[in-house]
């Protein structure tokens, strides 16, 4: 049985002091929670990654903390980037490659995100590896080809060992941030076509194994019908994780 998880993606939001103040609201809301059987992960931007895992450490392992984005390299002349070492050694557990907002507007490729997938592979933290078709694919009817190239070039190079530690998420780009949702049905189809992908490539065992997240638009009030389809492990969500009481409705569907 795969465990559920909800990440939020704070995206370019909340100064510091909001972050944190948004945190300490979940970890209230959080704190009757005795077995809370979910991951949990906030995801807020970089400058606030170092604040926010100390806040996150009074939440009594509930909450965990990934950053938004990395560069492929340990170290060197990069001005601006942030290298996966940095991230780990600052205590973050989970990293998103391939937002489809980092492929539109800052023209990040397949190739590309395979390399940044290695190197958070090589610190220790998990890749949320983000894919999903734009408005104009999903009406050519194509979108399927554009997944499986997301998937195939970012990261079948991986060894099982590797895919064993990796979750997918599949986010439609014309269900980001506009308030429509893909339907439980047409998600549910994606999430199966990405595993039975991942099935054909390193074995059905596998497969079953892998964390498929769905993000385009989750609220409180569609969460719990998206998470009862059978490939659908959780949620990537980005405005409602700006507000605590809605990601804690999201967490509690
Ligand atoms: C996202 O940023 O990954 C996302 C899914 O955004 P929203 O929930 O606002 O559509």
């Amino acid at each position: 049985m795969r465990k559920k998880i909800v990440a939020g993606n704070w995206k370019m939001y909340t100064t510091v002091e909001e972050g944190i103040s948004l945190v300490n609201n979940l970890i209230a809301g959080l704190s009757k929670e005795e077995n809370l059987n979910k991951t949990v992960i906030v995801i807020p931007p970089a400058l606030h990654l170092t604040s926010i895992i100390q806040t996150a450490k009074n939440s009594a392992g509930k909450i965990h903390v990934g950053a938004q984005n990395c560069y492929f390299e340990k170290e060197g002349a990069y001005t601006g980037e942030i290298s996966p070492r940095m991230l780990s050694h600052a205590g973050v557990e989970y990293v998103i490659l391939g937002h489809s907002e980092r492929r539109q507007y800052f023209n990040e490729s397949n190739q590309l995100l395979a390399k940044k997938t290695i190197a958070v592979l090589e610190e220790k933290m998990t890749p949320i590896y983000c894919c999903g078709e734009t408005l104009e694919q999903r009406e050519s009817g194509k979108y399927k080809d554009v997944i499986k190239a997301q998937i195939e070039e970012g990261l079948f190079d991986l060894s099982a060992a590797q895919i064993s530690n990796i979750i997918v998420a599949y986010e439609p780009v014309w269900a980001i941030g506009t308030g429509k949702t893909a339907s439980p049905e047409q998600a549910q189809e994606i999430h199966a076509f990405i595993r039975s992908l991942f099935a054909l490539k390193y074995g059905a065992a596998i497969a079953e194994q892998l964390p498929i997240l769905y993000g385009g638009s989750v609220k409180p009030g569609n969460a719990a019908e998206l998470f009862s389809q059978a490939d659908i492990d959780g949620g990537l969500v980005g405005g409602a994780a700006l507000k605590a009481d809605d990601f804690l409705g999201i967490i509690n569907a």
